[in-house]
């Protein structure tokens, strides 16, 4: 048994017998344990000032309960410890910071004062300490306890068990593993009142064990709680992934929904059931698609196009050839020829149904109705129109479109067109069919072929589009200003309708009956107050338009009805009357000027009539003689054939000098200079033969050539006339220019049928087998071997002078 022994003094000063109490609450000090304290309660401020005023000592006594402000005796247990003050600092609310130092446990005798503060009596509890084997294995394994609980997370300084490792007693090392031990202060309380400190380091082992039990436990709760943490933080995650994949498939519903009405867009658009097909398969394909893949825009723009094409729209066609009549006559003037073609046409389509028939084609200059006829069919058979231009396609897929593939891929025009057409039988107009080209992006001509065969056209297939499209019931007219250039298959599969071009005669009508009046409608004015006259027409025809159909006519038209809008909105006339003379304010200077008739009969000049694309014209030959050796020179942009002609002339000139009252060796000594103004318009064909050859021989034979003549006609080395074309419009130029005798080719008489009767009526003509009619015609003195030619019986003997 170990001896008990006194406690060691710890401080040199005398132990008290009667010392002031601070009372404490919720904890206990043990001896060796030094902390701070904060003493605010009345009677712990006057029991600390107390102990400050003597050696410091306090002794510090536990409240049984934490819920007393103002303890009594009975309050406090018993047993405390005694402290010494070693610091203390008055704090300005009246509170004190106390550092306290616990020495020795004290048992209270009794209290000597209650007031102002507990001063009591009270008596040192000796350490009763045994030294033994025994007693130092409790010490190992309270300090290997201690410190297992500090391995096991309990906040505990590390200081404390350098500290505990010191010690070499028992009970102290008991009383600072209770310090640091979170014990229940009844608990606490217990242990400071064990006086036997292998009692008290016994308790402590157990209270050690409990600690590291429940260190042990916490430590897998924490471990669970923190897996718990991790979890619900990655539920978290989750949640958060799973609100923003909920809000996708928000987006998805909306998604879903969209793919719901095309679906059932798909499903109302009346598509060949192969298209549907196709189309429900694009939108499969769209909807496995993320959003936002890019891919998505081309499947839904390839869903769009199939959507808008007119798969089953289609205008209830009529066919009645009256009504069309009808109505191609309410909107074109003339035209006879062209209107009876296309009822013919129209015609063979209502008989028979079945033949798909040749495809339309119209031919001409610009300006003369084509598009304007191709409307009026559209309306006369209540079919839509739609109109495409095929000028300078090069490429097969323009015809076709692009694979789908290709970025930025697009149907091709054709099915573009009925797109626009938005009915599945339109007048499908594909203007300019003589401009399409052909390179190494594949031939559209061949690509067209397909489009207007009616074999290959019930299942057109275009490379964007993929499923066919039946152009069967569409009605196909192209157009274009020349024949040749339209490649020779193309131009077999349809059935061309010439536009001739307008004469002044026509130009005028027209004018009169529907330029006019719809530019007036369209720039507002009243058809009463606004007049164009015959001749201001007339003048604006001839001198500021030269073209053979009436599109310029009618801008020139609308230009006038803008100013004169204009003038009449700012209010400065109220009518106005256009007259040749008025037209120059409106139009500024003159434009054009056609040829008009010589002012007197001239030796080696004939007027001979041409013909281009805007119309008829005369042109002067003018012949020349030069001192030379028979050398011939031709001037004035003259073509190929009109050179040889010109030589065929001339040949024709000197083989029958002698018949022509001409030097037969005038050749050995002149030169011949032929020259057809105006010189920088370039001029062919063969059609100047005979003039050239009139002016020749006038020129040869001093003979003035009668002014009032024109002529055209080719001309054979032997002098035969040969036919020519363009006959109208030459005709006409002659009349408009004041000539009173045409000569022409016997072969062309059948083309008079087309001249106006008032223009026939006012104009002679002669037709013409052979040169040697034409001289005596032509020149103002009768030729010695020329052989009058009357051939119209009704028609008069020209005068043979001047008239
Ligand atoms: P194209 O297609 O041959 O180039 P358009 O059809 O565009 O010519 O005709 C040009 C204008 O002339 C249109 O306003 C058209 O109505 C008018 N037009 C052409 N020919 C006639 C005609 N015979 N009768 C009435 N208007 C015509």
């Amino acid at each position: 048994m170990a001896e008990p022994k006194e406690a060691q003094e710890p401080t040199a000063k005398p132990l008290p017998t009667a010392v002031p109490v601070l009372p404490i609450r919720g904890q206990v000090i043990f001896p060796s344990m030094m902390i701070p304290l904060f003493v605010g309660r009345e009677k712990s401020v006057r029991a600390l000032k107390e102990a400050a005023e003597k050696e410091r000592y306090i002794l510090l006594l536990t409240q049984r309960s934490v819920d007393v402000d103002e303890p009594n005796p009975e309050d406090l247990y018993d047993i405390g410890t005694l402290c010494q003050a070693v610091q203390m600092l008055n704090l300005p609310d009246g509170t004190i910071r106390v550092v306290v130092q616990g020495f020795e446990r004290m048992r209270v005798e009794r209290y000597l004062e209650t007031d102002p503060y507990y001063l009591v009596q009270a008596e040192i509890i000796p350490e009763i300490e045994e030294s033994s084997v025994e007693v130092e294995a409790l010490m190992r394994i309270g300090l290997a306890r201690f410190e297992k609980c500090i391995n096991l997370g309990k906040t505990i300084p590390p200081e404390a068990l350098e500290n505990a490792k010191t010690l070499d007693s028992p009970g102290r090392l008991a009383d600072l593993i209770a310090g640091y031990l979170n014990l229940r202060t009844e608990d606490k309380q217990q242990v400071l009142e064990i006086g036997d400190a292998k009692l008290r380091l016994e308790r402590m082992l157990l209270e050690l064990s409990h600690e590291i039990e429940v260190l042990e436990i916490e430590k897998r709760i924490n471990a669970r709680v923190k897996k718990e943490l991790e979890d619900t933080q990655k539920e978290f995650y989750l949640r958060e992934r799973l609100k923003a994949i909920q809000q996708e498939l928000g987006e998805a519903d909306e998604r879903m929904m969209e793919f719901d009405e095309l679906r059932k867009s798909i499903q109302a658009a009346g598509m060949p059931k192969e298209v549907e097909e196709k189309a429900l398969k694009e939108l499969d394909r769209l909807e496995k698609m993320p959003a936002a893949s890019p891919e998505v825009v081309v499947v839904r723009t390839y869903l769009d196009w199939l959507l808008s094409m007119p798969w089953s729209v289609r205008t209830e066609e009529r066919l009645d050839i009256a009504e069309a009549e009808k109505v191609l006559h309410e909107d074109h003037y003339g035209l006879k020829k062209v209107k009876e073609r296309i009822l013919e046409y129209l015609a063979v389509r209502k008989l028979n149904p079945a033949a798909k028939g040749t495809i339309l084609c119209f031919v001409g200059p610009p300006g003369v109705g084509k598009t304007s006829m191709g409307k009026s069919i559209a309306r006369a058979t209540g079919r839509k129109f739609v109109r495409i231009s095929l000028g300078g396609v090069r490429d097969e897929g323009e015809i076709r479109g692009h694979r789908r593939t290709y970025v930025g891929a697009l149907p091709g025009r054709i099915i573009q067109g009925m797109k626009t057409a938005g009915s599945h039988n339109p007048v499908f107009m594909m203007d300019e069919v003589d401009k399409i080209g052909l390179d190494f992006r594949g031939d559209p001509a061949a690509a067209l072929l397909e489009v207007l065969d009616p074999e290959q056209n019930n299942a057109f297939s275009d490379h964007y589009l993929e499923v066919p499209f039946d152009l069967s019931e569409v009605m196909f007219i192209a157009t274009g200003n020349l024949l040749d250039p339209v490649p020779p298959a193309l131009k077999d599969r349809m059935e061309v309708i010439e536009f001739p071009g307008y004469i002044e005669e026509e130009k005028l009508k027209i004018a009169q009956l529907f330029l006019v009046p719809k530019q007036l409608k369209e720039h507002g004015l009243d058809p009463k107050a606004v007049v164009f006259t015959e001749q201001g027409l007339r003048a604006l025809i001839r001198n500021y338009t030269r073209e053979a159909g009436v599109r310029n006519l009618e801008r020139e038209v609308a230009a006038i009805c803008r100013k004169v809008a204009k003038s009449v909105a700012q209010g400065i006339r109220k009518r106005a009357r256009i007259t040749p003379r008025t037209l120059h304010r409106y139009l500024g200077p003159v434009r054009f000027r056609y040829g008009v008739a010589e002012q007197k009969d001239e030796v080696g000049v004939a007027t001979g009539l041409g013909w281009t694309q805007t119309g008829g014209d005369i042109l002067q030959v003018e012949v020349t003689l030069m001192k030379g050796r028979g050398n011939l020179t031709l001037t004035g942009q003259l073509g190929d054939v009109m050179q040889e002609s010109a030589k065929a002339a001339f040949s024709y000139a000197r083989s029958r000098a002698g018949e022509l009252g001409i030097d037969e060796d005038f050749y050995r000594r002149t030169d011949v200079h032929v020259h057809v103004p105006a010189g920088q318009i370039p001029k062919d064909g063969p059609s100047a033969g005979i003039t050239i050859g009139t002016a020749l021989v006038s020129a040869l034979s001093r003979q003035p050539v009668r002014k009032d003549v024109a002529m055209t006609g080719e001309i054979t080395l032997r002098g035969r006339v040969l036919p020519v074309g363009g006959i109208k419009e030459k005709v006409l130029a002659a009349h408009r220019a004041g000539i009173r005798t045409v000569l022409m080719p016997r072969d062309n008489e059948k083309d008079l049928e087309e001249i106006p009767g008032n223009v026939r009526e006012e104009l002679q003509f002669h037709f013409l087998d052979d040169m040697a009619q034409v001289l005596p015609l032509a020149l103002a003195k009768s030729c010695p071997p020329g052989n009058r030619n009357r051939t119209k019986p009704k028609e008069q003997e020209p005068a043979a002078g001047p008239s």
